[in-house]
Parts: C-alpha cells; structure tokens; sequence
C-alpha cells in the first residue's frame, strides 16, 4: 500500500518534458519497461493492427493495490523517484510518471492488477484521460494493461502511424532489444492473434539471441573479451569480419538494462570495422554495457531512446579496442580451423591434374629449401618456389576458375567462393604498405624523368604542409613554381601509374576523408589511397591466382578492401543445398 507517490514540482520539472508516446512501439516499450521494474519473470505483449487498434501487455509482476492502480494514472506518480537527487541514481528503466497518465490520455484505456496476497485485483477503465470506473475483478498476479484505439482522439497524431507493417515491425524490434537486455524474462508476442516470438526464460546471453535469431546468427558473432575500465564494463557479442547488414537494427547496445541509441558506441564500431566488413554495412552487436547511473543522463530524449554521457571517451575507446580484438581473435579461429583441414591429395589451385603440372614435377625434389610458406612470392625468382607442397601451406582453397570480369571462383572448405581479384589486390597492396610505413618508409621508385604537375591552390598546399607524410608513403616530391609540383618519385607499388593523376586522387581521396585524419592516419590514408589506385583489375593467370589467393590468406584482415570492399564473398554448402531445394 502507497508505494506510489506524486512527484515534487521541482523534481517534476527536472525532468525533460515532450511525449513519451510517440507511436504503438513507443508505447508498447513503456509498457515492458513497468512489467520490468514490476519484477516480472514474464511478460506478453499482444497488438493488433499495428498497434493502432490495440496493445495489451500483461504481466506476473508484483501488481499495484486498489490505491495504486488509482494513482498511477495521476500525472508524476511513480513510486520509483522521490527527490531530485535520485535522478542521477535511479536504476529502474522508468521513472518519470508519465507514461500511464501520457497514454491514458490518448486512448481507451484499461488496467487490471492485483497483488499476488490480495484476495482480488482492480479495474480502472479511463478514456481520453477521463477515469470512468474503479472496481474490483477477479485477476491473475499482476498487471495487465490494455490500450484501445491509439490518438482515437488526436486525429491529426493519428495521422503520422505508418502502415500496419512498418508499426508491426517496429514494436517487434523494440522487444527484440528487450528482451536481449534480459534474457531471464520469458516473452511473448502476439500480432493480430499470431505468435510472432516466443522466448522461454534464458540463463545466457547466447541462449536469447540463438532463440531469438537463430543459430546461424549466433555463429555469426564472436564473444568479446569482458573488459572493465574506470568503472565500465563492457561484454556481449560483436560480428565477425565480414558480418553485418545495411540498417543497425542489429546492432543493439544495452546500458544499464536498457536499449539505447549511443553514437559512442555506434562510431567507434564503424571505424573499427571499416577494413572487416563492406562499404555501408554495420556490423552486428549485441553490447551489454553497465556503468555507474550518475554518468548517464537518459532524459536527452522523451521516450529516453537516447542517452548522453558525461564522458563518453572511455566507452568509445573500449569499444573500438574490442572490436579490434574481436576481429583479429574471429580471424584466429578461422585459420586453426583451416589448419584442422587434413590437407588436400592435390597440388592447390591449380586446376589441371598433377600428372600434367610440369612445375610441379620440377619442384618437388631439389628446390625443396627454397619451398615455404614464407617466401614472398613476388620477389621470389624462381617459378618452382611459388607451389608449396601441400603440407606446408594451410590449403583453403581451390582453384576452378575465373571470370573475365576480374573475378576467381574458388571452392573453399564451406562451399563456394566467388573473389574479387582487384579488392584482394588492394587489401594484399595496402598491407604491405603498411608493413614498410611502419618499418620506417615505404619503397618508392625514381621516375626517369621527374614530372611537374599543376595542383589546385587548396591541394597545393595541403601537399606542402604534408611533404613529410606523402614522403614517408613513398612519393617524393618537391615545391615548384606558382601552383606547380614536382615530382620526383612514387611508391614502387605504383611506379606504373601516371605520376600527376595518382598524386592528384590521392590527395583528392586523402582530404575527402576528414579531419579525422592527422598525423600517423595521413600516411595510411595515403598508404590506402595509393593501394585502391595501384591493384590490378584483371583476373590473373592461374600461377598468379594462386600466388593473391596465398597473399590475401597472409593478410590480418583479408575479408575486405581498405576502402571497405568485401573480397571475397561464400556461399555455403548449405546455402546452395537450400538455393537448389536438396535441404529446407
Ligand atoms: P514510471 O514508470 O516512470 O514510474 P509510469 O506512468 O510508467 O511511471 O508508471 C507509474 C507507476 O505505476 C509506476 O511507478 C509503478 O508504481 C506503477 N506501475 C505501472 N505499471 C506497472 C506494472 N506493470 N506493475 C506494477 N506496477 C506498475
Ligand atoms: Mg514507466
């Protein structure tokens, strides 16, 4: 009894007024978030047409006694907040008293509940705000609350709802992100009378994603090393390389057992990210992240979706440094389990029967100390030293063919892999660049004649303010009179190219990427810059399909370009044997 009291004015109007509900999601999002705090251990949510007709969330929470179920309506009722200073510390996901009052104004509405001891619940029937009956019912522990025909009395409000299925989807994602913040709640869903999710209680964080996503979506993901910095702490499941989709629906980040938007989060993924996985992909994640409440203000939004930080540098750089620990550990595994293959009878890429391959027959048995995985096959002179028995080399894949349009087709030990010979060239190029940027310079190569090239005023000068940089990442060149610059050398890798057009993209490339890049990041930005435009279109011969398909597999993040290109793209047996109906 009278766990429920009214807000101060003063707290009332600390906390950011607007509308909590903004559609049939929002609401539904409120809703949970009560049967949470209520201490629910399951919850069902059922909702028809959209939301718009109705939504009904019910409960085995503690359930609110007669004087309660009154009370919640009042606007600032809440029995989770009592002086402004709780603000900064209040745990439970909703605390506002706003949300039941804020509905009840815009629908029919309807709330059952009884407290498990009490011999029977109260109903409370309110429409358009008005309460029009308060009495006894027999109930279930509980609560249940029922919502009618949403902004029945706001046209114009009603007007902004999407369509049945954009509102559908919505409100399932937002239960998705629910119920990974707490995989011990069991879940229900039903839309228009059909279950759409259905969640039994989880001990794991796995468990709730592999019921909710499936299995092939946990495989997808990796577990990232818990961490725990200045009192952050940061755990979940991140992507494997090459794993994400367009939109960031899932990408979900929990804080303090909540679902937020956070660009702390969201930026330091993307960066991280940038050579794992393709141009405008977000990598999946699910992020649990858990920090002292008073340095997180969640009241920047009304339906508090979005939260700031007081400081959000630590989480951003925690962030950043998991992914990056993720993506390398995720490649780990990926060559013990290629290197748990047995190894193949034949000779690898070559698509031709040994009998037949004359190199092969050569090598196999003088130059065997020259034979390894640890030659580079570009500077190796001798042909015989580019096959490695295949012993030696960790054999992935094999060479069936290539398209004339600059592709490899490849069967790897998942099924078939289809190769961009130009974005592997670029990643093959970019890392080798970056091996001699940090080693000290990259290798450039004296043009015979040097060449003066003309540059806008505004590249002129970021050349001249950058000469230290674009000399480390092998161009070598020198001021020249009025808005000329002389070139003297280029990087070896791109010696072939026309000296002013790759200087020319390359600063061009170099200054559209942003301020962000300074210092150390100039030199990889030009290092990938030059990479893109050096790597060969083609698709090589078999001798040289072998030789990228080894250097690519060399590489510490060969899924994809430096500009973000995937480079490789499977598809697995079990994807074929579904495309063809062999399996369902
Ligand atoms: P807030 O959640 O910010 O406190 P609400 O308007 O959402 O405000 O809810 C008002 C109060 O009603 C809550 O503080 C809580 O005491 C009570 N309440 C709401 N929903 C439930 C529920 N499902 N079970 C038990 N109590 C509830
Ligand atoms: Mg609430």
């Amino acid at each position: 009894m009278g766990k429920i009291r009214l807000l101060a004015d003063e707290t009332a109007s600390q906390v950011a007024a607007g509308e909590v509900v903004e559609r049939p999601a929002s609401l539904v999002k409120e809703l949970v978030e009560n049967s949470l705090d209520a201490g629910a251990t399951r919850i069902q949510v059922e909702f028809a047409r959209g939301g718009a007709r109705s939504v009904t969330v019910r409960d085995d929470g503690s359930g609110m006694d007669r004087a309660d179920a009154r009370m919640c309506l009042e606007r600032h009722a809440t029995s989770k907040i009592r002086v402004g200073g709780d603000l900064a510390t209040v745990r439970t996901m909703g605390f506002r008293g706003e949300a039941l009052p804020s509905i009840a104004s815009v629908s029919r509405f309807r709330l059952v509940t009884r407290e498990a001891a009490a011999d029977a619940g109260t109903e409370v029937l309110v429409t358009g705000g008005q309460v029009e009956a308060v009495r006894e019912i027999g109930a279930p522990p509980g609560t249940q609350v029922e919502v009618k025909d949403l902004f029945y009395n706001l046209p114009a409000r009603k007007k902004f709802l999407r369509g049945e299925e954009t509102e559908s989807a919505q409100i399932l994602h937002g239960l998705e992100a629910m119920a990974l913040a707490v995989p011990e709640v069991a879940f229900e869903c039903l839309r228009d009378g059909r279950s759409i999710l259905s969640l039994p209680r989880a001990g794991q964080l796995a468990v709730r994603i592999r019921d909710l996503f499936g299995a092939d979506h946990l495989e997808r993901l990796r577990e990232i090393e818990p961490r725990e910095e200045f009192g952050i702490r940061l755990e979940g499941y991140l992507a494997r390389p090459g794993e994400g989709r367009r939109d960031r629906l899932r990408q979900i980040v929990i804080l303090n057992g909540r679902p937020i938007h956070c660009p702390a989060v969201q930026q330091p993924l993307r960066e991280a990210y940038a050579e794992a996985l393709g141009r405008g992909l977000h990598p999946y994640a699910v992020l649990i992240i858990t920090m002292d409440a008073a340095l997180v203000d969640c009241n920047v939004h009304p339906a508090k979706r979005e939260v700031r930080l007081s400081d959000p540098e630590v989480l951003r750089r925690m962030v950043f440094e998991a992914a990056r620990a993720t993506i390398l550990q995720a490649r780990q595994d990926l060559v013990a389990h290629v290197l748990a293959i047995p190894p193949e009878p034949t000779p690898v890429f070559h698509p031709q029967p040994p009998q037949q391959d004359l190199s092969w027959d050569r090598k196999a048995a003088p130059v065997s100390e020259n034979v390894g995985p640890e030659i580079s096959p570009g500077v190796a002179g001798s042909e015989e030293a580019e096959i490695a028995p295949p012993e030696e080399v960790p054999e992935v894949f094999r060479l069936l063919g290539t398209l004339t349009d600059g592709y490899l087709i490849l069967e790897g030990a998942e099924g078939l892999v289809v190769l961009d010979v130009r974005a592997a060239g670029e990643r093959i190029l970019f890392e080798g660049l970056m091996r001699q940027l940090a080693e000290g310079e990259v290798s450039s190569q004296r043009l015979l004649l040097p060449e003066v090239v003309e540059l806008p005023a505004r590249e002129r000068a970021w050349v001249l303010d950058h000469l230290d940089d674009l000399q480390a990442a092998g161009f070598q060149l020198e001021p020249f009179g009025g808005l000329t610059v002389k070139i003297e050398a280029l990087p070896a890798a791109a010696a072939e190219r026309d000296p002013g057009r790759l200087l020319h993209e390359t600063v061009t490339a170099v200054r559209a990427s942003g301020k962000l890049v300074r210092g150390r990041g100039v030199r990889e930005a030009v290092a990938r810059s030059v990479a893109r435009l050096a790597a060969g279109e083609t698709a090589p011969g078999d001798e040289g399909a072998r030789r990228l398909v080894r250097e690519l597999l060399r590489c510490e993040l060969p899924y994809a370009s430096p500009s973000g290109r995937p480079t490789m793209i499977q598809f697995s047996r079990l994807e074929l044997a579904r495309k063809f109906g062999r399996v369902r």
